[in-house]
C-alpha cells in the first residue's frame, strides 16, 4: 500500500468508528430523547461523512467547474446530499445514516480498486524489469563498466555471474547457465559455450562469458521488448473502447431518468415525494458504471501481463481480442514449424564438377545472406570464406540469392530462380530442400538440405486443433516433396507449396475472403518476406528469437522463445481474458438493472443498502474476477 493509500485507509477507520458509534446510539434511539433530536443525528452522522468523503465532494464539484460533471463522483455527491436532504421530508423515514454509509462503502471500494490495479501493475512491470543497467568492457587495459547504449556491435563484452546479459551476442569464450524466465517463461536454465546466442534480458547464472555482441542496444531484445510492452496499451480492444463511451453516455442518461422518477412520479402518479426522491437517490448510487470502467482494461491488462509472463509478447489489448476468435492459422514452414537450421543431406555435382568447388561457390554467395538457408550453407561449409571475392549479391526473396564470385555470376535456389535464368535443372528424387548452383549460367549440381522439426511443432498443431481451430494450413516456398512429407508429419490440415512471398499475401487474403463474418485469421511467420503477410492476416504472430526485426516489426504477438506450441497458449490466454470481461460486463448490468427495476417507486423494495452493494459490491467482484485474468495456467 503507498503513502495515498495508508492515509485513505486511516480516514475510513475514523469515519467507521464514528459512523458505529452513531449508528448504535440511533437505534437505541437517544437521538430521540434529546431535544431537536433528528438534527443532532443529522449532524452528527454529518461528521464522518465529511471525513470520508470530502474528496468525492471536492472532485465533483472540480468537474463541475470544468464542465465535465459527469462522473461517478457526481453520482456519489447528488446520491449521499439527497439522502441528507430527505430530513426535510417530514413524511419520510431519516437517510442519514445511509447517506454516510454510502460514502464510506464507495471509499473503501475505491482503496480496493486503487490497490488491486496498482499490484496488476506492479505485478507486470515487475516482471518487465529486465532493463540492463551497465556493461562490463574492457578499456584501456581495464574492466569497466560502461552504459549499454555505448557499445559498439562486435565489440566483447563481458558478463559475470549474476548479472544481466545486457546485449545480444555470441559467446566468445566462457561456459555457464542462463536464466531466461523474464524471457520466455521457461523455468529451466539454458546451457550455453562458446558458439551460443545469447540473449539480452537472461540472467547470467554460474560462469563467466566473454560476449561478442551482434546488435547494438536499442535493437537488443531488451530495448525491443521494452518498447513493446510500453506501447501495448495504446491499441485498445474494441470492448474497452465501447466501455469507455458507453459511460460517457450512460451517466447524463442516469442522472436525467433519475430527475424523471423525482418529478413525474410525485406529480404524475401520486406517490410521495419523499418516496419518489428516495428511488431516484437509489438508482443514481446503483448506476455507477465503475465497476465496468475499472474492470475491463484492468482484465485485458492482466491478459497481457499473463501472455508475457510466459514469452508471448501481444502488442495491444485488441489483439487479444481477435485472438479469441481464431480459427484458422497459417503458417510459414521455415523457421516456424522446423528451426531452420539446415543439415546438408547431399551434394549432387554434375560430373566433371568438384563437390568441394561446388560448395564453395555456395558457401560465398550465401555469405551475406540471413536467411536460414544461407546461414546453414555457410556454417556447413569447412573452408574459409573470402569476403574480399564477393560483389554483386542480389536476395531473389522466396527463390535465392546472385552473386559475384572471382567475377563470377553465381545463382544459388529453387527451380523458379533457375528457369528465370534460363538454366535447365534435372529433378531430384531425394527428399528435402534443393538449392542448385549455376556459375556464369553453366548448371554446377545441387546441393540437398533439409531441416529438423521444432520439437514441439507435432503438439502444437494438436494443441490448436483441441483449442478448437479449425483450420491449420502450411504455406511454404519449399519444393512440393518437401511440404508434403512436413504436413503430413504434423497432421497439418491443408498446404501450399512453392510459393512465392506474394503468393503467400495472395493466400491468406483469400483465407480472409472465405472467412468473412466467421472466425478470425492468423498467420505465422519468422522471415523478412513474411512481414507483409503478418501484416495482412488479422493477427500477425512472428517467432521472436530467430525471426527477422522486419517480421517482429510487423506482427502483433511475438513468441519470444519460438515455440509454435505458444500459439495455443496465447488463444488459451486471450478466450479466459475475454470470457471474464464478458462475465464482468453481464454481471455488473445484470445486477443493477434489477436493483434498479426495484427501485422504482411503484414497486419500491430496493434500498439504500442494497443500491450500494449494487455499485461497491458489484465492483470489487469485477476486479476480483478481473485479477484472474493475471494468472498463468501452463
Ligand atoms: P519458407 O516459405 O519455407 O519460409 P522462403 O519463402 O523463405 O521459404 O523460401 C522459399 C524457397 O526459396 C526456399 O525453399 C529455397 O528453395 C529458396 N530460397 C530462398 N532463399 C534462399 C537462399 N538464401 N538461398 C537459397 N535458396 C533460397
Ligand atoms: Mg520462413
Amino acid at each position: 500500500m503507498n503513502k495515498k493509500q495508508k492515509k485513505k485507509l486511516r480516514r475510513i477507520l475514523i469515519a467507521l468508528a464514528l459512523f458505529v458509534v452513531f449508528e448504535a446510539l440511533s437505534i437505541t434511539g437517544v437521538f430521540d430523547l434529546l431535544p431537536y433530536g433528528i438534527w443532532v443525528e443529522f449532524v452528527a452522522f454529518l461528521i464522518p461523512y465529511l471525513i470520508v468523503g470530502h474528496d468525492v465532494l471536492a472532485r465533483a464539484w472540480h468537474g463541475i467547474t470544468h464542465r465535465q460533471p459527469f462522473d461517478e463522483n457526481l453520482l456519489m455527491t447528488i446520491a449521499t446530499i439527497g439522502a441528507f436532504a430527505l430530513v426535510l421530508f417530514p413524511d419520510a423515514e431519516p437517510h442519514m445514516a445511509e447517506g454516510a454509509a454510502v460514502m464510506l462503502f464507495y471509499q473503501v471500494g475505491e482503496l480496493f480498486e486503487s490497490y488491486a490495479v496498482g499490484k496488476t501493475r506492479k505485478s507486470i512491470t515487475d516482471m518487465m524489469d529486465i532493463a540492463p543497467e551497465y556493461a562490463n568492457v574492457v578499456r584501456d587495459g581495464e574492466l569497466v563498466q560502461v552504459d549499454p547504449g555505448e557499445i559498439a556491435v562486435g565489440e566483447e563484452i563481458v558478463c559475470k555471474p549474476g548479472e544481466r546479459v545486457p546485449l545480444d551476442g555470441i559467446v566468445v569464450s566462457g561456459r555457464s547457465q542462463l536464466d531466461t524466465s523474464a524471457l520466455t517463461g521457461e523455468s529451466v536454465p539454458r546451457v550455453v559455450e562458446e558458439g551460443a546466442h545469447v540473449t539480452s534480458g537472461c540472467v547470467n547464472m554460474t560462469g563467466m562469458l566473454v560476449v561478442r555482441t551482434t546488435a547494438a542496444f536499442e535493437n537488443s531484445t531488451v530495448s525491443r521488448i521494452l518498447e513493446l510492452v510500453e506501447n501495448a496499451s495504446e491499441k485498445k480492444a474494441r470492448t474497452e473502447n465501447f466501455i469507455s463511451r458507453f459511460a460517457r453516455v450512460y451517466t447524463p442518461i442516469v442522472v436525467g431518468l433519475a430527475v424523471l422518477i423525482a418529478v413525474v412520479s410525485p406529480l404524475l402518479l401520486g406517490h410521495s415525494v419523499s418516496k419518489s426522491i428516495e428511488s431516484a437517490l437509489i438508482f443514481l448510487v446503483v448506476s455507477c458504471p465503475c465497476a465496468l470502467v475499472i474492470s475491463v482494461p484492468l482484465s485485458f491488462f492482466g491478459g497481457i501481463g499473463a501472455a508475457s509472463r510466459t514469452g508471448i509478447l501481444v502488442k495491444g489489448s485488441s489483439y487479444l481480442e481477435t485472438l479469441a476468435a481464431v480459427d484458422t492459422i497459417a503458417f510459414d514452414k521455415t523457421g516456424t514449424l522446423t528451426s531452420g537450421t539446415f543439415g546438408v543431406v547431399a551434394v549432387h555435382a554434375r560430373e566433371g564438377i568438384d563437390k568441394e568447388l561446388l560448395l564453395s561457390y555456395a558457401a560465398h554467395a550465401e555469405a551475406y545472406s540471413d536467411h536460414p538457408i544461407a546461414m546453414s550453407v555457410v556454417s556447413s561449409y569447412a573452408g574459409t570464406i573470402d569476403r574480399d571475392k564477393i560483389d554483386g549479391v542480389e536476395e531473389h526473396s522466396g527463390q535465392g540469392v546472385s552473386a559475384l564470385v572471382n567475377a563470377h555470376r553465381v545463382l544459388i535456389g529453387n527451380d523458379t530462380l533457375m528457369q528465370g535464368a534460363g538454366v535447365d535443372v534435372p529433378n531430384c528424387h531425394l527428399i528435402g530442400t534443393i538449392l542448385h548452383v549455376a556459375l556464369d549460367g553453366d548448371y554446377l549440381g545441387h546441393i540437398v538440405i533439409a531441416d529438423m522439426m521444432k520439437d514441439d511443432a507435432v503438439q502444437a498443431i494438436q494443441a490448436l486443433h483441441e483449442a478448437g481451430v479449425k483450420h491449420c494450413v502450411m504455406l511454404t516456398g519449399d519444393r512440393e516433396e518437401v511440404a508434403q512429407a512436413v504436413a503430413r508429419e504434423l497432421g497439418i490440415d491443408e498446404y501450399r507449396a512453392q510459393l512465392m512471398p506474394q503468393d503467400k499475401v495472395r493466400q491468406v487474403e483469400s483465407l480472409l475472403e472465405s472467412h468473412e463474418g466467421r472466425g478470425k485469421v492468423a498467420f505465422v511467420g519468422d522471415g523478412i518476406n513474411d512481414a507483409p503477410v503478418l501484416m495482412r492476416a488479422d493477427v500477425g504472430i512472428a517467432m521472436g528469437g530467430m525471426g527477422s526485426d522486419a517480421a517482429i516489426e510487423a506482427a502483433d504477438i511475438v513468441l519470444m522463445d519460438d515455440k509454435p506450441s505458444q500459439i495455443a497458449c496465447a488463444i488459451r490466454i486471450a478466450r479466459k481474458t475475454l470470457r471474464i470481461v464478458k462475465q464482468n460486463i453481464v454481471f455488473a448490468l445484470a445486477v443493477k438493472i434489477v436493483i434498479m427495476i426495484l427501485a422504482l417507486p411503484m414497486i419500491g423494495i430496493s434500498t439504500m443498502w442494497l443500491a450500494v452493494f449494487g455499485d461497491v459490491g458489484v465492483s470489487v467482484l469485477a476486479i476480483l474476477n478481473a485479477m484472474r485474468c493475471l494468472r498463468v495456467q501452463k
